[in-house]
């Protein structure tokens, strides 16, 4: 493709291609069912450096997004940021700072052109097919008999930690079906770490806490919903069982605030998905004040096509480096009919980037 001489024209170029995906299963959440989700994909090109593409997504969840606006008026802003960009050619964080997922979309996007186009974003030995990282198996929410067969399709495709999404059936029957997981595999040949997704109240949230405690689980994410964070912090300084915070962490995007949270609540774990907390520069902040607390964390994906998925986990191999120890949540990418292709494959219970 001729280029265009780079003083007649803006310098950067950013196509915004809405994209809407369908899921190959209706994904049962505690927001609801989703069967498609929509993205918007950001293609960035520099008229300095031809014929080389970044592309980055956004993709807000409605109704859990801090950015999750109607859908014209998320356009019209990200419409807005784009053109901001394109201007300056430089991101403007702090008015993007309230926005995650457009942030992650133009940091991506950014990333992939300084990366002469390359998926490998941040030069790791994941990015280069050199190394795989440890995840999670995930299975939904269903029946006891539909999320046990799940959890054995899991265990038998090489998975060694699986997370169950619990708050569908009743809590007596979910903690019959961990006591049967446990009778079946030890703590040694699984690893099982549940979400709870908001689903206890404060009251009954300790009870519940100490009956999951005796089948030796890794973790529990958000055992209540967010902003109780008095009631919250109370639980974590007096589980038998790991907390995790995942919801409670949406919305709070600044330094100040994130300080205030961590230090309130002192969580074990948060777990960082980028396209809600923070994009790629909000989520390493995030990780560096919980490390500096002694507060773990990892990285999950939030439904996105393999574009953001890729970003994801190429942030996951910068940030941890080669001393990644925990499973991190970085879904399979086999959740969409029409997903774009990536070279990412799942093999045993790692994620590789296949080399070409
Ligand atoms: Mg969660």
């Amino acid at each position: 493709m001729p280029c265009l001489h780079f003083l007649d024209m803006k310098r950067y170029k950013i196509e915004i291609e809405p994209k809407t995906l369908h899921f190959i299963n209706p994904a049962g959440t505690s927001r609801g069912v989703y069967r498609t989700r929509q993205s918007y994909f950001l293609r960035l090109t520099d008229a300095q450096r031809c014929g080389i593409e970044g592309i980055g997504e956004c993709a807000p969840l409605l109704d859990l997004s801090c950015d999750a606006l109607p859908q014209v008026e998320y356009e019209e802003r990200l419409r807005h940021f784009c053109n901001e960009f394109e201007q300056k050619g430089m991101i403007d964080y702090v008015a993007m700072q309230d926005y995650p997922s457009m942030l992650f979309g133009l940091e991506t996007a950014l990333a992939q052109l300084d990366a002469q186009g390359s998926v490998d974003l941040f030069d790791t030995s994941f990015g280069k097919g050199n190394e795989g990282i440890t995840i999670n198996g995930l299975v939904w929410m269903g029946t006891f008999d539909e999320m046990f067969a799940r959890l054995e399709e899991k265990m038998k495709a090489g998975f060694r930690c699986v997370k169950l999404k619990i708050g569908a059936i009743d809590f007596e029957r979910e903690l019959d079906l961990i006591r049967h997981i446990r009778t079946t595999f030890s703590k040694e040949q699984i690893e099982l770490r549940v979400d709870a997704n908001g689903g206890f109240t404060a009251a009954e949230a300790m009870c519940r806490l100490e009956a999951l405690a005796k089948y030796d689980l890794h973790s529990i994410e958000q055992p209540i919903r967010q902003y109780q964070w008095e009631a919250m912090a109370r639980l974590c300084a007096n589980t038998p069982l790991p907390i995790a915070l995942d919801e409670e962490l949406i919305g709070v995007n600044h330094r100040e605030r994130k300080i205030e949270l961590l230090e309130t609540i002192c969580p074990q774990y948060i777990i960082l998905k980028p396209s809600l907390h923070g994009g790629i520069v909000g989520t390493q902040e995030w990780i560096s004040l919980a490390q500096e607390r002694g507060i773990g964390s990892w990285i999950t994906s939030a439904l996105e096509s393999n574009i953001g998925l890729n970003a994801i986990a190429q942030l996951t191999a910068k940030v941890y480096g080669n001393d990644i120890q925990m499973a991190q949540g970085l879904g399979t990418g086999l959740l969409f009919s029409d997903n774009v292709p990536m070279p990412l494959e799942i093999r045993g219970d790692k994620l590789w980037i296949v080399k070409q």
